[in-house]
């Protein structure tokens, strides 16, 4: 079959930047669809830490010093590029010091709507530019969720006149604007093209734009597919799902084996596989040893990554934690950063239980292996989960998952069964601290048998959740969609 002609457009994208598995998922699509034969490029912003790390960047000569007006502002952006490391992908970069430089990657600033609006705007001129007519746009959440509604009015003729394919990363993030902004997408007669209902409560929502303008829309797991579609976790996006003519698809992320396989990790200090377990003891004597962990034989260690955001289920732990800390041995290793009020809980449950309790604040590629490596066991009580990549990682080091029974946690782990000796973790319904402690004290009692203990590890380690396999959906995804006659 033909080869396709791709463009995947996200706010961040591995190895260039990342504060989530949005970073994982962009970097791993653009990677594997080239892996497929398909001609592919991907654009992001240039912020400034992008800037500083990656002095191979070279200017885009057909693409410098543009203009842009976004409301009553003039700006003036340029390109860049680089190969995505270890192919022929080019990947550009949008550099516009004025609206990137000297801030993170997402603000509360006042014109953060602009700083993304310039981007989408300005991949599509950059495509303009350089000759690049792709077959699809593949936008990713609100950053990028504008794009189908230019597509389909500034560009509804001519090489841009492509199919726009949304994937929903987490739909907790809209990107909602003020309705004062619609002069600034730089559109004739905006209201007409934007939610009405919005509008009248005195906003605009990217993200819904993006549902109701993308020819297909994707989430990031079959469950959280239903679950937006159908409940409260759809954040007030059901009518909007829902009155789409097509489905949400759900496609389960895939992990890369490259990045994070204990048989040959760089981050570890020993490597270890399913045949050879010794080296998982001597990381977690590392990780103990990095986070000031008291030293303690069999002592299970509970190791949690995460953003420290309310998603994350961390309110569960407020009471269910100390509680069990005091009733149970086991050691805690947490890496997080974000919200002040958990990163607060955690650095005292440290200060009340010196030597089991461990927090580093803060983002730390190289911890955030190890504790996926020496830990026993990784907790993520998420409220809810678009798919989640760190329980499909666990699974991978031996390291045991508890999770909460939803989105992507539900469709990659299935709950250990010790009679039949099936099943990768512990899965736990209710979102209450009763529920999350008695998966805790249901895992340490796995724990405490050791044939029991083994058969779920070898369990665990025999799932296979490889890009591979999963690329092939999105493949068929816009495959289905050129198949699809174009309205006019
Ligand atoms: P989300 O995108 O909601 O944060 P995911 O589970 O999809 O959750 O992806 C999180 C990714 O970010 C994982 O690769 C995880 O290892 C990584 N991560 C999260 N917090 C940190 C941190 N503080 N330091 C290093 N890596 C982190």
């Amino acid at each position: 079959m033909a080869a396709l002609q791709l463009c995947v457009l996200s706010s961040e994208i591995l190895p260039y930047a990342k504060t989530g598995g949005l970073a994982d998922v962009a970097g791993a699509l653009v990677r594997n669809l080239r892996l497929l034969g398909h001609e592919v490029c991907a654009f992001m912003p240039l912020y400034p830490a992008v800037r500083a790390a990656h002095p191979e960047l070279q200017p885009v000569a057909v693409a410098q010093q543009m203009a842009l007006q976004i409301g009553a502002m003039q700006y003036r952006f340029s390109l860049q590029t680089a190969a995505f490391p270890g192919t022929d992908i080019a990947i550009y970069f949008v550099d516009c010091p004025a609206l990137y430089d000297g801030r993170d990657f997402y603000t509360v600033d006042p014109d953060e709507h602009r700083r993304f609006i310039l981007f989408t705007r300005a991949v599509l001129e950059g495509c303009r530019r350089l000759g690049i007519a792709p077959d699809i746009f593949h936008c990713n959440d609100w950053h990028t969720a504008l794009l189908p509604l230019y597509v389909k009015t500034q560009h509804s003729s001519g090489p841009l006149r492509a199919r726009t394919v949304l994937t929903i990363h987490n739909i907790g993030y809209q990107g909602v604007m003020p309705s004062t902004a619609a002069a600034d997408l730089g559109l004739d007669a905006p209201e007409s093209r934007l939610d009405a209902d919005d509008l009248r409560h005195g906003v605009i929502n990217p993200l819904r734009t993006g549902l109701r303008y993308a020819d297909r829309v994707s989430t990031v797991s079959p469950t959280y597919a239903r679950e937006i579609s159908e409940g409260p976790l759809g954040m007030g996006m059901q009518s909007t799902l829902s009155a789409r003519p097509d489905r949400v698809v759900g496609i389960l992320n895939g992990v890369d084996y490259h990045d994070w396989d204990p048989r040959h990790d760089a981050y570890l200090t020993a490597h270890f596989g399913p045949a050879d377990l010794g080296g998982k003891r001597i990381n977690k004597e590392s990780l103990m040893a990095a986070m000031r962990l008291d030293p303690a034989g069999s002592r299970p260690l509970i190791g949690m990554v995460t953003r420290l955001a309310e998603q994350k289920g961390i309110d569960l732990l407020f009471d269910a934690l100390p509680a069990m800390l005091q009733q149970r041995d086991f050691g805690f290793a947490v890496l997080g950063s974000g919200d002040h009020r958990y990163a607060a809980f955690f650095e005292d449950l440290a200060r009340r239980f010196p030597g089991r309790v461990a927090f580093r604040s803060g983002y730390d590629e190289s911890l955030a292996h190890l504790i996926e490596a020496g830990s026993d066991i990784f907790l993520m009580p998420s409220r809810y989960e678009p798919c989640g990549l760190n329980q499909m990682y666990s699974l991978r080091y031996g390291t045991i998952p508890i999770v909460r029974n939803t989105g992507g946690l539900a469709d990659s782990v299935q709950h250990f069964n010790p009679d039949s000796g099936t099943g990768t973790g512990c899965v736990f319904n209710d979102y209450d601290s009763p529920a999350v402690r008695w998966a805790v004290g249901t895992t340490l009692d796995w724990y405490a048998v050791p044939k029991l203990w083994q058969t779920l590890m070898q369990n665990a380690m025999a799932q296979d959740f490889s890009w591979s396999r999963q690329i092939l959906k999105y493949e068929a995804l816009y495959r289905d969609l050129l198949a699809t006659p174009q309205a006019r």
